[in-house]
């Protein structure tokens, strides 16, 4: 697939992890880990650089490699801009980041990596169950309000994890959802796709015709990685 060709060669360009993170990420796709795509991670780190979130919640683990990098990311950030001195749970600068997994063995391999990378495992704070049910249950007295949320979970569910990633965030934060196009195959015909997949498919199209049509945020579709949406919110 043409597109697939220039996705690699932009991706030669970006740099690798340094130290201990780019072991996670390379034994993650050895282990077939659904990790953020390089490219992805750069827009990431932009947009973390860019607006300097302090608070960000994190839908989907896996084995925290896009948690570590969003961690590293705040931490660069954290040298401008006024959240200097926003602290962890750990008292390290740059910020607070909880994420949300159901996979135990997962949710295991990415605190044994948080402490191995930050040093404590609750450097970043892992809520453990179904997303939608985790989220549905944070009260905003508990756990405050977010500056950006990361959704990477299960694709046929993000319009119920958009509309709790609303209720959890306020005016100007950002949420970002990852593999808005699974591989390329939302853009089959029906015909070809699996039809389990199919489901997946019709949710994250109507999925992507609610969050343009939402007058509370302003919203990108964009093709990196394995397609992103980024939106802000307007109010
Ligand atoms: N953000 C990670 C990759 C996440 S892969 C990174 O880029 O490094 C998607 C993860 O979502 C998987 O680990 C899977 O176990 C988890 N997941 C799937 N369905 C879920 C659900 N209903 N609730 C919570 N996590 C879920
Ligand atoms: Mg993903």
């Amino acid at each position: 697939m043409e597109f697939e060709r220039i996705n690699s060669f932009l991706e030669s360009f970006a740099e690798d992890d340094k130290g201990g993170l780019n072991d996670i990420y390379k034994e993650a796709q050895e282990n077939g880990v659904p990790v953020i795509r390089r490219n992805t991670k750069e827009l990431m780190k932009l947009l973390i650089l860019v607006a300097g979130p302090k608070r960000i919640l994190e839908v989907g683990t896996a084995v925290g490699y896009s948690a570590l990098v969003m961690k590293e990311a705040m931490e660069a950030a954290c040298g401008r801009s006024e959240n200097r001195n926003e602290m962890d749970g750990v008292g390290r600068t740059g910020g607070e980041i909880i994420t949300i997994e159901l996979d135990e063995d997962r949710a295991k391999e990415a605190e044994g990596n948080f402490e191995k990378i930050l040093g404590s495992k609750d450097a970043i704070k892992l809520l453990r169950g179904d997303a939608y049910k985790v989220m549905k249950d944070m009260t905003v007295e508990e756990y405050g309000l977010f500056d950006m949320v990361f959704i990477d979970a299960a694709k046929g569910q993000y319009s119920g994890y958009f509309e709790e990633a609303m209720r959890l965030t306020k005016k100007g934060s950002i949420i970002i959802c990852d593999n808005i196009l699974s591989g390329g195959e939302i853009l089959e015909s029906h015909f070809l796709v699996e039809k389990r997949n199919r489901t997946i498919h019709d949710r994250m199209r109507s999925f992507l015709e609610e969050i343009k049509k939402d007058e509370r945020i302003y919203t990108a579709l964009l093709s990196v990685g394995d397609g992103m949406s980024v939106s802000v919110r307007l109010a």
